[in-house]
């Protein structure tokens, strides 16, 4: 009898991923030389009053566990363990947040590399949810494509969430895409009374001067921008919008991972 979901040991897509297969069967992997090896990088790190310190560690599984169920005929890929902690230096002084350093981030990132080239694997590909990595995934894997001669790439496909100018400028954080997200795959852990919606800036008159996006940018603390933790309005939120989002989400990584593998199989 197979157990029930809620008592799963592996995810979903445990037929790829790499810790619920025995060294022979990992051995015996057919397809190592184009299938990319998949590491989610993500961060518990406050995600204002109403969110779990897990959101983008969640969603790093969510994507997953969405795209790798819909990829095409002909692609293929494996799961390595998620790097569910990440470089939140930019949310400490919350409760909740745990945050590794840059050179922690790169140097998991690197052990990873190295054994799964040893495995005989040819592909790395960083499914990033945390914005505060991107900078350090995109150099470490810089690093590595150009030391072990592994093939290094970040998935970060664009979303088109069609939001009002306004939360497209300045909804940074725990804004209403994350909490719609959450709403549709885990209302149980959002305490929506808690939300609100706080901004640090007007896109009608967004100066030179900006957190992100603008000519001239400043290296900010969330304390420095919101008294909430959030940057964005997450009373606009619902659980519909959240579940429209996750499909566009999950067909955008889907075809992105789909792309990585067709370009590694034509050059094998
Ligand atoms: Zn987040």
């Amino acid at each position: 009898m197979s157990a029930p979901a809620s008592t799963a040991t592996f995810p979903a897509y445990r037929e790829r991923y790499l810790p619920a297969m025995t060294p022979g069967q990992i051995a015996a992997l057919s397809d190592k030389a184009w299938a990319p090896v998949i590491v989610a990088t993500g961060a518990i790190e406050q995600h204002g009053p109403h969110l779990p310190v897990a959101v983008d560690s969640l969603m790093g599984q969510v994507w997953l566990t969405r795209a790798l169920a819909r990829l095409p005929a002909g692609a293929s890929c494996y799961v390595a363990p998620p790097i569910t902690i990440g470089k939140s230096n930019e949310h400490t002084g919350f409760p909740g947040t745990l945050a590794i350093s840059k050179e922690t981030l790169r140097a998991l990132l690197w052990a990873i590399a190295r054994q799964i080239h040893t495995w005989g694997f040819r592909h790395l590909a960083v499914l990033n949810t945390h914005g505060g990595n991107t900078a350090v995934v995109i150099y470490t894997l810089r690093e590595i494509g150009a030391s072990l001669g592994l093939q290094c790439g970040l998935l970060a496909p664009a979303f088109d969430l069609d939001l009002p100018p306004q939360e497209n400028a300045y909804g940074y954080h725990a804004n209403t895409a994350e909490t719609a997200w959450l709403l549709a795959v885990a209302p149980q852990f959002v305490d929506l009374p808690g939300a609100v919606c706080e901004y640090c800036g007007d896109v009608n008159t967004p100066g030179e001067l900006r957190p992100e996006r603008a000519p001239a940018t400043m290296a900010w603390v969330t304390a420095d921008l919101s008294k909430s933790g959030i940057m964005g309005d997450a009373t606009a939120a619902t659980a519909a919008k959240g579940a429209a989002w996750i499909e566009h989400g999950a067909d955008r990584y889907a075809a992105a991972i789909a792309e990585l593998c067709r370009v590694a199989r034509d050059a094998t």
